[in-house]
Formats: structure tokens, C-alpha cells, sequence
């Protein structure tokens, strides 16, 4: 990106300068020293010499001493410039380099941003198209009739919906990133959990889907509202990939200072090559092969790895196509002690 190129160029001068400043006035003031010093020790001799003034022989070596003493300083100067003229090749070796590394960083950030912008837009764009189509053929149709009117408001309904889950999880994106500050306090795991399943049970007994529970009682220091959402995310998942009347566990259990929330499901599974992409956002894995297809953005693994993110915890998963998936987040158990 060209702007990336400026300031690569503009940083890669400002390292140069810094050094070159150093450089200089490291210079001046070693020439300054060696001067003063060598004119501090000949102090002596120039009083000899004055006393002396008329005598040939005094003289000659004056002008001799003046001489070499001239040729040393030339030579003193002339090596600087030499140091200077290293250091600035030097410097400007290492400032291209250095700012290179300075920016590769931020540059891989932006790409990540802009890939994001533009992954966004995509999928805003495509209920908006689809509405789009649907009424400018209904409004071409001069015949149509009421119901045909209401099976339309339907459709663009359902594109409405898929825009509002859409904007939702951007607007969660936005809510927890990294520079989020949250309040934190006790939160009781089993509560929370029960919370959760709450808000897909009738997803789940849609699906006539067993859950097995065994839940100890811990609690974790994090924001409520962040961690309602993570399980509501895993457990909608679960329920989501999961054939109908199957099992899903859940289990609450410590293990030294940290709390662990497992949620398995006996689903579909995660096939081994999209295992390292699931947490990354708009990704979805290949559904096409799979019966089970589901609606989603790929967006609500990333949602949940933000926020155990924020909350310093882990979330890995472990999973095997066709035979299910295993959800494990470790988080920092409360504790009252200081
Ligand atoms: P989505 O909205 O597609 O569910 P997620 O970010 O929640 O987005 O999940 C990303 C992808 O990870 C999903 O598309 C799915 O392929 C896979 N996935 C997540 N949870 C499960 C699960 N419990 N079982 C099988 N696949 C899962």
C-alpha cells in the first residue's frame, strides 16, 4: 500500500536522522576532548617554548611541534568524517530494516481490517440485493395480487432479519475488542449456564436434544453480559450442528485456580483442515457435504473468542468430522482471598 510505503521511507529517515544526530555530536564532542586534552598536556612545553622564543633550535621544533600537531588534528577529523560516513550507510541499513519491522505489524492489522470491511460489506450487501430484486420485479408485475404482495413482504422480511443478526454480531465485534474496558465482578458459572441454555432451549427441544448435565459450583471473576453471550454462542452451536435427539453435555468443574466449562456435542464435528480457521471471522466450515445445514455468518466463534480473550482465559476445541465436538474454556476462578 502506498501509504505504508511513505511511511516506511519517513520512518526509515527519522531512524537515520536519530542515529546520525548521536553520531555528530558523539563527534564533536570526542574532537573537542582529544584537542583540549592534547593543548592541556602540551600547557608545559608552550611555556618552554615562549621563554625560549629566538633560540633556532627551540624554534624549529616549535614549528615542528605546530606542524605534526596540525596534521594530527586533520588526521582526527578526516577519520570522524570516515566514522560518520559508516555510521550513516549504517544507519540507513538499519533504519530500513527497523521500520520495516516497526510497521509490519500495523500493516498486517490494517490488511485484517480491510478484509473485514470488506467481508462486512459482502454480506450487508447480499439481502440487500436480493430485496432489491424481488421488489423491482413485483413493482414491473402490474397483476400482482395481495397475497403474491404478502408473500413478498414475507421475503423481504426474512432478508430484514438476516441484516439485523448481521448488524448485531458487527456491532458485538466492535463492543469487545481488545481496547474494551468492562466492569468485572463474581459471576456464578452454573447461573449463567442456566441462563444460556435458556435462550436456546426451544431450539434444542425443536430438536428434541438430551442435555446432560454436572456443574460444580464455581464462580469466575468476568463481565456478566460477555460471558451470557459466549455460552449462549457455544451452546447455540452445539444445538445448531447437532442431529436431532442427540446428547449434549455440559460440565462445570475447577482444576487449580481456573474454572473449566465443557461443552460437548456428539454433531457433526469439525473437520481437521478448518480447525484452525473456525475462530477467525466470516469463516464457516464446508456445509454443502453435510445435511445438517445451518444458518450463520461465521461470526459467532469469533464473538466468543473475544470475549474469553478479554476475560485472560483460553478457549480451545477439539473435534472429529461426523462424530462431534468438544468446547473447553478456561477462565480465572473468583477467589476473595487477596
Ligand atoms: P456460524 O454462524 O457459522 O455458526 P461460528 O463462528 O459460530 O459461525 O462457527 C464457525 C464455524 O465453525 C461454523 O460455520 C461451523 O462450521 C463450525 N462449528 C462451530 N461450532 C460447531 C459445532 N459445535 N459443531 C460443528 N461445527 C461447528
Amino acid at each position: 500500500m502506498n501509504i505504508f510505503k511513505n511511511a516506511h521511507t519517513k520512518l526509515a529517515l527519522f531512524y537515520m536522522m536519530i542515529a546520525m544526530v548521536v553520531s555528530i555530536a558523539f563527534s564533536i564532542a570526542l574532537y573537542n576532548i582529544s584537542t583540549n586534552e592534547i593543548n592541556r598536556g602540551l600547557g608545559k612545553q608552550n611555556k618552554i617554548a615562549v621563554q625560549m622564543r629566538g633560540n633556532p633550535i627551540i624554534d624549529e621544533l616549535e614549528n615542528l611541534r605546530q606542524t605534526q600537531l596540525d596534521e594530527s588534528a586533520e588526521k582526527l577529523r578526516l577519520n570522524l568524517l570516515y566514522f560518520n560516513f559508516i555510521i550513516l550507510i549504517l544507519s540507513a541499513v538499519a533504519g530500513y530494516f527497523l521500520s520495516k519491522k516497526t510497521l509490519e505489524p500495523i500493516e498486517e492489522a490494517m490488511d485484517a481490517q480491510n478484509r473485514f470491511t470488506a467481508d462486512a460489506s459482502h454480506e450487508l450487501r447480499t439481502p440487500l440485493t436480493a430485496m432489491r430484486t424481488e421488489i423491482e420485479v413485483a413493482m414491473r408485475d402490474k397483476g400482482m395480487n395481495l397475497s403474491e404482495a404478502k408473500a413478498l413482504l414475507e421475503s423481504n422480511l426474512e432478508e430484514i432479519s438476516k441484516l439485523e443478526i448481521l448488524s448485531n454480531a458487527l456491532l458485538k465485534l466492535a463492543k469487545n475488542d481488545a481496547s474494551a474496558t468492562k466492569e468485572f465482578r463474581s459471576v456464578f458459572l452454573p447461573d449463567i449456564i442456566v441462563e444460556a441454555y435458556e435462550r436456546i432451549e426451544s431450539l434444542a427441544r425443536e430438536k428434541n436434544i438430551q442435555f446432560e448435565n454436572s456443574f460444580q459450583e464455581i464462580a469466575v471473576l468476568g463481565d456478566r453480559e460477555g460471558l451470557l453471550e459466549l455460552f449462549v454462542i457455544l451452546l447455540d452451536n452445539a444445538v445448531k450442528y447437532s442431529p436431532k435427539k442427540s446428547k449434549i453435555n455440559i460440565d462445570i468443574e475447577e482444576s487449580g485456580n481456573d474454572a473449566i466449562v465443557k461443552i460437548t456435542d456428539r454433531g457433526i464435528g469439525i473437520k481437521a483442515s478448518d480447525l484452525p480457521n473456525i475462530f477467525n471471522r466470516f469463516y464457516r466450515a464446508d456445509h454443502s457435504r453435510n445435511k445438517e445445514k445451518a444458518d450463520g455468518y461465521g461470526l459467532g466463534l469469533s464473538i466468543a473468542k473475544q470475549i474469553v480473550d478479554l476475560h485472560n482465559g483460553k478457549i480451545t476445541v477439539e473435534s472429529k468430522s461426523g462424530k462431534g465436538s468438544e468446547f473447553t474454556i478456561r477462565l480465572s476462578k473468583y477467589t476473595t482471598e487477596k
